[in-house]
């Protein structure tokens, strides 16, 4: 057998700053959503493993919250600087890292990623996702060129991670940067987070998505009961937010955003339990719960 054939496996971290496509990426190497989306940044508050296995090999990707400068809207909070931390952390013992950019644009804060990961002393992948937005197909060479000069990256490859554009050829590389050694997880498996926690980021994955401006930064959801019911899944949800004010936006007139935030989590987490699932969800409060490092802690942010 030729040393080409032998299985692979490893771990790749995931590194950007907010909103590149960490997560879409992730999900779409795993072939699950395990890790939320939306189109606000920071919406990846925990780092999580995706599992992505191959007749080759398996690739452990740990997806992290996007590393940003501590200020604006965050700006030194007890948040910020756990997902920071959480970033960074994640380069301890993995093997390769990716570091994801968008097509068109390299900006203050994707400096700030190269630097940890050059730091780190582990391959870079330097993937250029989105290359679906980009209108100027042509542009995407010099692009490449562009960024990857003066810079040192085991590969370079554009993808879409929405489309899965381009993933086929990065799985290769990602696998020939592992050492050869057996799975680490079973096969089946998807990711290292319970159901239960899985559960609690689809809901906040609504809360991401369906609320506006600064509230869904101030929310964060605890899953209070997580049973087996036969063949139904009874879950329990509590969100938390800062202030009497937001609950009631929260709640929506006549509770309908609630609904509609309760029906759209429900709906995802049968997709991705593939089980029946009754979802009860309630609002509290808890004041100043994001800046408060004990509330934090709670909550399962490490
Ligand atoms: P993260 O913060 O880096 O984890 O980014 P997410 O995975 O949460 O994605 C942020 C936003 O970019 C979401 O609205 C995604 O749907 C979108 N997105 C991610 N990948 C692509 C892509 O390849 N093409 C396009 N057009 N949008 C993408
Ligand atoms: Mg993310």
């Amino acid at each position: 057998m030729s040393e080409s054939t032998s299985y692979r496996s490893g771990s790749v971290a995931v590194i950007g700053r907010p909103n590149v496509g960490k997560s879409t990426l992730t999900n779409a190497l795993v072939g699950a959503k395990v890790s939320i989306v939306s189109n606000r940044p920071q919406t990846t508050r925990h780092r999580l493993l995706g599992i992505a296995s191959f007749p080759q090999g398996q690739i452990v990707l740990v997806d992290t919250p996007g590393l940003h400068r501590e200020q604006g809207k965050f700006k030194a909070s007890a948040m910020s600087r756990v997902m920071n931390r959480a970033a960074r952390g994640s380069l301890e013992d993995v093997d390769a890292a990716m570091m994801v950019i968008e097509a068109g644009r390299w900006d203050e804060e994707d400096t700030l990623a190269y630097n940890v990961l050059s730091d780190a002393g582990i391959p870079v992948v330097l993937i250029v996702n989105k290359v679906d937005r980009l209108k100027d197909k042509s542009a995407l060479l010099p692009f490449l060129a562009e960024v990857s000069q003066e810079r040192s990256f085991a590969a370079v490859h554009p993808v879409s991670a929405l489309k899965r554009k381009g993933l086929e050829a990065l799985v290769k590389d990602l696998l020939g940067l592992l050492p050869e050694q057996p799975p680490m997880f079973g096969e089946d498996e998807i990711t290292d987070r319970s159901q239960r926690f899985l559960a609690g980021e689809l809901v906040r994955e609504q809360l991401m998505r369906q609320l506006g401006e600064e509230l869904p930064y101030a929310t964060t959801v605890e899953i209070e009961r997580f049973a087996e019911d036969g063949a139904l899944l009874r879950i329990g949800a509590v969100i938390w937010v800062e202030r009497e004010g937001q609950k009631a936006i929260v709640i929506g007139k006549g509770g309908t955003r609630l609904k509609e935030i309760g029906a759209k989590a429900r709906q995802q987490m049968e997709r991705l339990f593939g089980a029946k699932v009754f979802l009860e969800t309630w609002v509290r409060v808890r004041e100043g719960w994001s800046d408060d490092e004990a509330a934090l802690k709670a909550f399962g942010y490490e």
